[in-house]
């Protein structure tokens, strides 16, 4: 519980408060790794092309290695590298007991074959999450390396208290790295689920009875404020870029008149997902030497 934070900020969730305080965990653990086994836990991570937003991404993600006592391999491939290229990188890294965990930043070229660049990645250095594998074993309710945006979610859930056995939750969003892994991961914690999406009809009475909103569609400001019930927890992963600057799903002003608390763009819950992103690849460093 931070009540510290809740005082200060009412009931705005304080993403980057939390992503610190789990930084500063990790900072610790990663030093007592290198003192054990004479290494830090590493992070290869593989970019293509001059996408800015990708690029900004990936310096984010080499920053946080650095300040968490991470090490951090940079592979900035060329817009035009093959499809082999890249699957030998990935064999490569695969095989170099240093790399704990390998991302591949996305959006890849079109020209390149996603699904058959993150199967090749080794399950144990798959820190996204995203692998077959490790989604299977989510299903199943043997999580190992589960995608770092809804892990980090839970933590930010956990760290405030919420209350998620037998509460009705809503997701809006049905994507593979946020909103099926969210759904497992409130599920395995005993809440009812509504998973949401396109198609959905009579989204605002859904919305209306949920006890936790998860909004994660990239539609600025679809959800509107009233839709929210007095009470409710509203978790906002949606980012998108306008005139008026970042902003979420959510319209924030009018829903955070409901919501007992809620995340705010940005601030929110992108802090976080970096965070668990190092929290995997110390936990598949701890498997590595285990
Ligand atoms: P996606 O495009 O893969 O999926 C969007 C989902 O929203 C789809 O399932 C679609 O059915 C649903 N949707 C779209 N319009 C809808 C509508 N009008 N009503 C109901 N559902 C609707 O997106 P994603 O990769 O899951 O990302 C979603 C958003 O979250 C994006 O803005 C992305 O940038 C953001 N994101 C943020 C973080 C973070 O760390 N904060 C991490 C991942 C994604």
């Amino acid at each position: 519980m931070t009540p510290n934070k809740e005082e200060r900020l009412g009931n705005i969730i304080d993403g980057k408060f939390l992503a610190e305080k789990k930084r500063e965990e990790i900072s610790q653990q990663a030093g007592a790794f290198l003192k054990k086994y004479g290494r830090q836990p590493g992070l290869a991570v593989v970019l293509v092309g001059q996408d800015p937003a990708s690029a900004i991404y990936v310096r984010n993600k080499k920053r946080a290695c650095e300040q968490t006592g991470i090490a951090s391999f940079d592979y900035h491939l060329d817009e035009t590298v093959s499809q082999q290229e890249i699957l030998s990188l990935i064999d490569d890294l695969n095989a170099r007991a240093e790399v704990d965990g390998i991302l591949v930043q996305l959006p890849l070229p079109s020209h390149l074959v996603e699904e058959e660049i993150l199967v090749r990645i080794d399950p144990g250095k798959d820190v996204d999450g995203f692998h077959p594998y490790n989604l299977g074993r989510l299903l199943m309710g043997e999580p190992t390396l589960v995608p770092c945006t809804p892990t980090g979610i839970m933590y930010m859930l956990d760290e405030y208290g919420v209350d998620i056995d037998g509460k009705d939750a809503i997701i809006i969003g049905r994507s593979n790295i946020v909103g099926k892994p969210m759904a497992i991961l409130l599920m395995m914690r005993h809440a009812t689920i509504t998973i949401c999406h396109s198609h959905t009809k009579d989204l605002p009475e859904r919305v209306r009875s949920a006890d936790i909103v998860v909004a994660a569609t990239g539609r600025p400001h679809m959800v509107k404020g009233d839709w929210i019930k007095d009470g409710a927890v509203v978790i906002d992963v949606g980012i998108s870029r306008t005139d008026a600057g970042l902003v979420g799903d959510v319209e924030f002003e009018e829903a955070k008149k409901h919501a007992r608390l809620i995340t705010p763009v940005p601030g929110g819950v992108g802090p976080m997902t970096i965070t668990m992103l190092l929290d995997n690849t110390l936990l598949a460093a701890r498997t590595h030497v285990s």
